[in-house]
């Protein structure tokens, strides 16, 4: 008798939304392989890019309507079949200090209870998640996808957000099939870019060589244009 596999899946939910908020000051290759990279492990319908409005933990940033040309440049020149990708300004429009578990309310609003909507980080924020403004509450909105990332330990993690991940990490399929409450750390990637090196690299001919090959083309003129990190 043949004996069928069962087969104990539970089907993806109809919209997947990724939400990569960042100060993109520049927007580079690592934001981009990494929304890549969950793109593929989510099976995301949906890309959101979120360009912080001020960013309350940094100074110095560059004007917000810069971040977000950045971003629209970048959003364009990233070729995903069948993802919608969105650029969006709630965190720019909004008027002072922006919190994260605030956009994801937002965004659990528009999508509806049925989405599965998660919130993309690299780990030099997951080593410090319990300094963001009410940590705990993104799970009532969102998963939580970490993504490995040069100079940053993971097994360093504060033992608050260690607990935290150990009662709720997960599959990628599970969260594709679930709403909110779920983690997942990808270590695949160890992507050695950073905005704040890019900006520095800029300032100088030779920096300036290397660090035109870390962000879109679009992006580079674009910094190159406006005059933005006294590019040499
Ligand atoms: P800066 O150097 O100015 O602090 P950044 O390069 O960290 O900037 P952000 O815009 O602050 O860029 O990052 C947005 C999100 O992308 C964050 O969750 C961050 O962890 C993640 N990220 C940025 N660069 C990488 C990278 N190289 N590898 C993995 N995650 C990354």
């Amino acid at each position: 008798m043949a004996v069928t596999a069962v087969v104990n899946q539970a089907a993806p939910c109809p919209k997947r939304v990724g939400l990569l908020g960042g100060t993109f000051d520049p927007i580079h290759n690592g934001h981009l392989t990494l929304a890549r990279r969950f793109v593929e492990l989510l099976q995301l319908t949906e890309l959101v890019l979120l360009p912080a409005g001020q960013p309350w933990q940094k100074e110095g940033v560059s004007a917000p309507e810069h971040r977000l040309a950045m971003t629209r440049a970048a959003a364009a020149s990233l070729m995903l079949d069948g993802v919608t990708i969105t650029v969006a300004t709630d965190e720019i429009d909004r008027q002072g200090d922006t919190y994260t578990v605030d956009t994801l309310a937002h965004w659990r609003a528009r999508e509806g209870d049925d989405a599965s909507i998660t919130l993309l980080m690299g780990a030099d924020q997951f080593v410090k998640l319990n300094s963001w403004h009410q940590w705990m509450r993104l799970f009532d909105y969102a998963h939580v996808c970490v993504e490995t990332r040069a100079g940053f330990d993971i097994a360093q993690l504060p033992a608050e957000v260690a607990a935290e991940f150990a009662r709720r990490r997960a599959t990628p399929e599970i969260l594709r099939a679930s709403p909110h409450g779920h983690m997942f750390i990808d270590e695949t990637l160890l992507l050695d870019v950073s905005a704040t090196a890019i900006r520095e690299a800029a300032r100088t001919k030779s920096g300036s060589a290397e660090a035109r090959t870390q962000v879109p083309s679009t992006v580079w003129d674009y910094i190159v244009q406006h005059h933005l990190y006294q590019t040499r």
